[in-house]
């Protein structure tokens, strides 16, 4: 076909980047729509969508640019970025992510793009690095037991507050006492979940914990400013009056220094950053988190335990989920749904790969460079805050102050400024001699050298007594085999593969999470995250630093404001969870502002994600639940019911649209206006925007606050389990009631004033550096390519649901029998008819080479089917024969044909093991068990384990390696 009587621009824009992003091609859609009666995209969103609730106008994001045009667009942007030396230290270091792990790990969608790993058979190799973190958690803290990864250290401290008031005997205290020296946007944190769980915060020097009357205690060691004290006693004291001490903490130190578990610690938390993960302007990280045996009913967040498979042999998996928001909602431990799996990952590779020994290099070595400078600086006539450290000095400093602060930014240098009378250093992995030079010289005048090997001399000769005997580490530590065995890179770049290889994820098949949205990550999209203009930013830098960031920010605020309707944004919340405490607290605090603070009901449908009840508890909100019809759609009548019967206590209600049940409910604007009749705000729940974006929005349709799940909605990778953004969007009158941050003041209701509001997370733009992911998408999609791309989501859900419906019923529909962006298709009737379940069912997609969509949520015994956008129609196809082949051999269960246990679905997933078993002796042959149908051939996937067995991992909970002889002897 000639183009030729096309102009230039017509030419330019079939070169966009949209049609790279939406997987069917043109004619395909053509094709599909005339497979469900629509006659074309326009037409289906009008059977589809309310009309009531349809926008008038486009998004003003502007036109699409392309991968090329959008990447040096954005690198002009980041080049504003200054990056400095940063020694703030505070939490966040400079550090050296080892290559071979940044560019098969971090880089890599064979790991960023995969989802938490709730479907364990198929993802052993991102549950064994998570295994691995725990261990090394474990080990460097000296505890018996570590979760899988926490938002951040600050909200990991707000969690251990949460822990310790659960298991703490001191019943009636309601003090949670902080001390002084523990980092400020940590107690920042603490004291906004304080406020909102209504307990008092005491903050004082750490050896006066114990004269107060508390619940817990919070102790940092090293303490932020650098000092090494032996809390061995503080701790001891406060749990005489029956107080849980948490103490947080750095892993590097804890190399060289006595583990707080062997001080008598009942929580270690902390940031895992250090461990070869960017420090990328505030996030994303992963926070750890560590505690006694007997307090893991009460562990917040993932924690992954060894069980084993039908076979036998040992398994990973997810344990003790009991514990968590999808399971126990108001009543779970925390809100935590998504986390930050992929940089645990990176943090748990970067021990593997340095081993104990590596790792007391790196920490020596750091520790040797403190020790020099400290030695320099008092030769000099400086007089140190501390004569203990690790890492960081505490210079007392009085009139110089800014005279050094200037000579060391004239050299790119930052220090910690923020306390009165001191400048801080911290010294990290990649300081260098001549950095150590600089800094001095910043203090003593450029004209003085620092006689770096002088001083090494004398140390080395006779030994330094800045971390005391007594607090030296004299415990072992990563003695398991597998930190201990991949050194070199060609061992390592192995290891990563072969975990790798266990994983299903998007760049294998697709996988059909409903609620999670697991569309396309393009690679144009993740290209800035590694950019060091992005990376290297230390959050608490001078703003001035961070121009590029500030337009970045400035321009995808401006985007998302005008995606969602709202008037204002935070960018603060961590993962969609986050949000919605954040949401929640901005409708709390609002209340307050008008003398109504007694108003604290949340109501709640049934069907909503565990996270929104989970997240009510968390600000002291009442949960009420509102009763769904039999069309699922939340009822109407009893939603004013309940309103009317809580009438004056009404805080809010939070509802998600379309529904969890995949549905573009008729009457969401009448539910917004029975909400707001009481005096209550609306909630909604940003997790399904990929329904509403150019289409509708939150704001038009009348809600107050939303979350948008950033990874989700807007292309941040799932990671395994996070990093994500939850960033939320709120209508004016809720702007000034947004989070801010005690370190770096944020503007964010558009009036120019700096509010004094608690943060939600340690940094004040949340996890900044992935946030030029969805920068990128919607940058590349324009507005129009945003509303399509809704639109194709919607053709792909409405096509899958067509093609499924004889064979599984579809549960819920909307007008015209239309279902959104997702679809529920109900396996109870075949459960009745075959003794089949929804497990079944998923199990044996993998043997077809798929994930299973979300099972059992948000109604038991379904499976919800949400597609995207990304996928093409061959790739749909392809799930849909899979699906109608499963049902066929359901079928034979049903009639009799194979037995309720001896058939190819209760026996999923099929391994390699079990093909070529010499004792095969099944009444299904081996081909149908591994290749059922022909197309598995050409890309098969192999589980690496069969069924696991839950039950036995909760009975026998073991959540640390079992070394490599255990394996062995299978
Ligand atoms: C994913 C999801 C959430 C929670 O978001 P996270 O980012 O995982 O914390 C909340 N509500 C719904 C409906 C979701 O699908």
């Amino acid at each position: 076909m000639s183009l030729s009587h096309f102009s230039l621009s017509e030419l330019e824009q079939k070169q966009d980047f949209v049609r790279r992003h939406i997987g069917p091609s043109e004619a395909e859609m053509a094709e599909m729509l005339a497979s469900i009666g629509a006659e074309s995209l326009d037409d289906l969103m009008q059977q589809t969508v309310p009309e009531g609730i349809r926008l008038p106008q486009p998004l003003k994001v502007g036109e699409a640019q392309t991968e090329a045009d959008a990447l040096a667009y954005l690198k002009t942007v980041a080049s504003k970025n200054k990056v400095m030396r940063s020694f703030i230290g505070m939490g966040y270091y400079d550090t050296l992510t080892p290559n071979v792990i940044k560019r098969n790990v971090l880089e890599n969608p064979g790991w960023y793009t995969a989802y938490t790993p709730y479907q364990p058979e198929i993802a052993q190799g991102r549950l064994e690095a998570l295994l691995n973190f725990q261990q090394a958690t474990i080990d460097l803290t000296g505890m018996e037991l570590a979760s899988a990864s926490l938002l951040d250290e600050a909200t990991a401290a707000a969690e251990a507050m949460g822990l310790a008031k659960r298991v703490s005997k001191n019943r009636n205290a309601n003090i949670f006492f902080v001390a002084d020296d523990v980092h400020p946007q940590t107690l920042d944190v603490v004291q906004t979940r304080a406020d909102m769980f209504g307990f008092d915060i005491v903050v004082g020097k750490a050896q006066d914990a114990s004269q107060h009357d508390v619940f817990g205690a919070l102790l940092q060691y090293p303490g932020t400013s650098g000092a090494v004290n032996d809390i061995a006693d503080i701790i001891a004291a406060v749990q005489a009056n029956k107080g849980i001490v948490a103490v947080a903490s750095d892993l590097l130190s804890l190399i060289l220094l006595k583990p707080p578990g062997e001080m008598g610690a009942d929580v270690v938390l902390g940031s895992a950053q250090r461990f070869g993960v960017p420090m990328g302007y505030g996030g994303p990280h992963a926070a750890f988190f560590a505690t006694r045996d007997s307090y893991k009913r009460s562990l917040p967040g993932r924690i992954i335990g060894v069980s084993k498979d039908t076979r036998g042999k040992p398994a990973l998996r997810m344990a003790l989920q009991t514990r968590e928001q999808h399971i126990r909602r108001e009543k779970a431990n925390s809100n935590i749904c998504t986390a930050q799996v992929l940089l645990a990952n990176m943090a748990s590779f970067y021990a593997v790969y340095h081993g104990p020994q590596g790792l007391k290099t790196i920490a020596s070595r750091i520790h040797r460079f403190a020790d020099i400078l400290a030695a320099g600086l008092v030769k000099a006539g400086f007089e140190l805050a501390n004569n203990t450290w690790f890492d960081t000095l505490t210079v007392n400093v009085s009139s110089n102050k800014q005279q050094i602060i200037d000579a060391a930014l004239a050299n790119n240098l930052n220090l910690r400024t923020d306390v009165d009378g001191s400048l801080g250093i911290s010294i990290d992995e990649t300081t260098s001699r001549d950095d150590l030079q600089a800094v001095y010289q910043a203090f003593v005048g450029a004209n003085v050298e620092l006689d770096i090997n002088a001083f090494d001399k004398v140390i080395t000769d006779n030994g330094s007594d800045s971390i005391p005997e007594k607090l030296a580490r004299t415990s072992d530590f990563l003695t398991h085999p597998v930190f201990n065995s991949y050194h070199s890179e060609t061992e390592m770049l192995r290891y990563i593969k072969s975990l790798e290889d266990k994983d299903l994820a998007l760049n294998h098949s697709m996988i059909s999470l409903g609620s999670c949205t697991m569309k396309l990550n393009a690679t144009a999209e993740m290209i800035p995250v590694t950019w060091p203009e992005f990376g290297q930013l230390h959050p608490f830098s001078p703003i001035e630093q961070a121009q590029g960031y500030k337009q970045m920010l400035d321009e995808l605020s401006e985007w998302l404001i005008d995606i969602t309707g709202y008037d204002a944004l935070s960018m603060q919340p961590n993962s969609g969870a986050q949000g919605e405490y954040a949401g929640l607290i901005t409708i709390k605090k609002y209340h307050e502002s008008r003398g109504e603070g007694h108003r604290n009901i949340c109501l709640i449908p049934s069907s909503a994600h565990g996270t929104n009840p989970a997240s009510a508890q968390m600000v002291s909100m009442k949960v009420v639940v509102v009763n769904c019809d039999k069309d699922g759609n939340v009822d109407l009548v009893d939603l004013r019911t309940k309103a009317a019967e809580v009438a004056d206590n009404l805080s809010c209600a939070m509802i998600t649209y379309p529904s969890t049940h995949g549905v573009y409910e008729e009457t969401v604007r009448e539910m917004c206006d029975i909400v707001h009749e009481f005096g209550g705000q609306v909630y909604m729940d940003g997790a399904n925007m990929n329904a509403q974006v150019g289409v509708t929005s939150p704001g038009y349709i009348g809600s107050d606050v939303s979350h948008l799940n950033l990874h989700k909605t807007f292309c941040i990778p799932h990671g395994g389990g996070g990093p994500g953004m939850g960033p939320i969007g709120v209508k004016a009158h809720l702007a000034p009631f947004l989070p801010n941050h005690k370190i770096i003041g944020i503007e964010n209701a558009g009036d120019g004033e700096v509010r004094e509001h608690g943060a939600v997370s340690a940094a004040p733009w949340g996890s900044a550096s992935i946030l030029p992911i969805s920068y990128m998408y919607i940058k590349m999609m324009g507005s129009a390519g945003l509303k399509k791309a809704t639109e194709v989501a919607m053709l792909n859900a409405n096509y899958v649901a067509e093609k499924l419906t004889s064979y599984y019923p579809v549960l819920y529909r909307g007008r015209n029998n239309r279902v959104a962006h997702e679809c529920i298709i109900d396996l109870r009737p075949l459960k009745e008819s075959s003794g089949i379940t929804e497990v079944d069912v998923a199990k044996r997609l993998n043997d077809y080479g798929f994930h299973a969509p979300t099972m059992s949520f948000p109604v038991a015994g379904t499976l919800m089917i949400e597609p995207t956008e990304s996928e093409a129609k061959a790739e749909l196809d392809r799930f849909i024969e899979a699906m109608v082949n499963i049902r066929l051999e359901i079928a034979k269960v049903e009639s009799g044909e194979w037995s309720a246990t001896d058939n190819p679905l209760h026996n999923a997933p099929h391994t390699l093991e079990d093909i070529c078993d010499n004792n095969w002796d099944r009444s299904y042959d081996r081909k149908l068990a591994a290749y059922p149908v022909a197309s598995v051939a050409k890309n098969k996937f192999w589980p690496t384990v069969n069924r696991i067995d839950d039950v036995f991992g909760d009975r026998n909970l073991m959540c640390s390696c079992p070394d490599l002889d255990s394996y062995r002897e299978d």
